[in-house]
């Protein structure tokens, strides 16, 4: 059986070929390829091992927020769309067991609700629960990894393991746990009590985002990591004048030099011709090597 009659034959994995992928990544920039939507965890359990068999790369995407995809995609990208009864966070529990597809908004809402301690550090990141594990998101207030007691992960082979968390198991925007074409499904988050405050603390950390950040353009969050805890890659890209630089469709914005925003005409080519701009100028004046925070697959 070809592998596109295999993949449309396993119940719950939606596939569509030649998609239009722009919606995917909150950059938009326009991309076509191969999509799976998979509904669960046991159709991902037969989707990951026919892909191996028939040696089919494949790249997992979240929310976007942290990704760039390519015009055309050659790796088949799966999406996970779990079914989730958001009933369960109407009330306050000692541990949650959550989907890897459900959006940390819902989580963000739940501890402004029972102010949660601890679930404070990933107010206003957009993304899914498994884009945030894997990339152990966080601000200035922490870091996700934290907070998470174990994670489930579907391999390869299909097999279902449970990774527990210990304090090595997240380093800055990276985890050491998840090997090569593994695909988180789900984790157990912890939180350290209730405490009234961290509900205004959340809020006021909203606001402070909305006026930091360009949150209501389309972008793909910090394009860069920062070269070092105490220094910020977007005041370093500041410092050098590049606010308001634009390739294109694509301007460094205005609002925060370590954030690119597409005004919709934009392409791949455009953003690494950007991206590699702001690189050199910043080896050429600061000697610095800048990091790539944003996941650009190729690159
Ligand atoms: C406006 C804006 C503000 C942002 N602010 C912040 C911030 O303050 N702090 C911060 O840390 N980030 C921030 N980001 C970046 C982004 O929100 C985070 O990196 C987030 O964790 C990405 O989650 P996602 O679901 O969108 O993952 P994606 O971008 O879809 O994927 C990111 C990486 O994770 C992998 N991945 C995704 N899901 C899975 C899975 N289930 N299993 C295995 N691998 C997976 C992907 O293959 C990819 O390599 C911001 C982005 C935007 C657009």
């Amino acid at each position: 059986m070809k592998l596109e009659e295999a993949i449309v034959s396993i119940p719950d994995c939606v596939f569509s070929k030649d998609a239009d992928l722009t919606k995917y990544t909150t950059m938009k920039l326009y991309s076509r390829g191969d999509l799976v939507e998979v509904q669960n965890v046991e159709a991902l359990q037969k989707l990951l091992p026919l892909l191996t068999t028939h040696k089919k790369k494949y790249l997992v995407v979240g929310w976007g927020a942290n990704q760039i995809l390519p015009a055309v995609c050659d790796d088949l990208i799966i999406h996970l769309d779990f079914s989730f009864d958001t009933s369960y966070l109407d009330k306050l529990r000692e541990e949650y067991i959550l989907p890897a597809s459900l959006g940390l908004n819902h989580l963000t809402a739940h501890a402004v609700k029972y102010g949660l301690k601890g679930w404070e550090v990933f107010t206003g990141i957009p993304a899914s629960l498994g884009g945030a594990i894997y990339m152990n998101a966080g601000t200035n207030l922490g870091e996700i990894g934290s907070l998470v007691k174990k994670v489930s992960i579907v391999s390869r082979d299909g097999s279902l393991r449970e990774e527990m968390i210990t304090r090595d198991s997240f380093s800055y925007r990276h985890n050491h746990f998840l090997r090569e074409g593994e695909v988180i499904v789900g984790a157990t988050l912890i939180h350290q009590g209730t405490e009234p405050a961290v509900s205004q603390k959340i809020k006021d950390y909203l606001e402070y985002r909305k006026k930091t950040q360009p949150l209501t353009t389309k972008n793909c969050g910090c394009v860069f990591k920062n070269p070092h805890k105490d220094l910020q890659a977007g005041r370093l890209i500041d410092l050098m004048g590049l606010k308001g630089l634009t390739l294109g469709g694509l301007k460094v914005s205005a609002k925060h030099a370590n954030f690119i925003e597409n005004s919709g005409n934009s392409n791949w080519d455009q953003f690494e011709s950007l991206v590699s701009i702001i690189k050199s100028n910043m080896n050429c004046f600061y000697g610095i090597e800048f990091e790539l925070e944003v996941k650009i697959p190729y690159h």
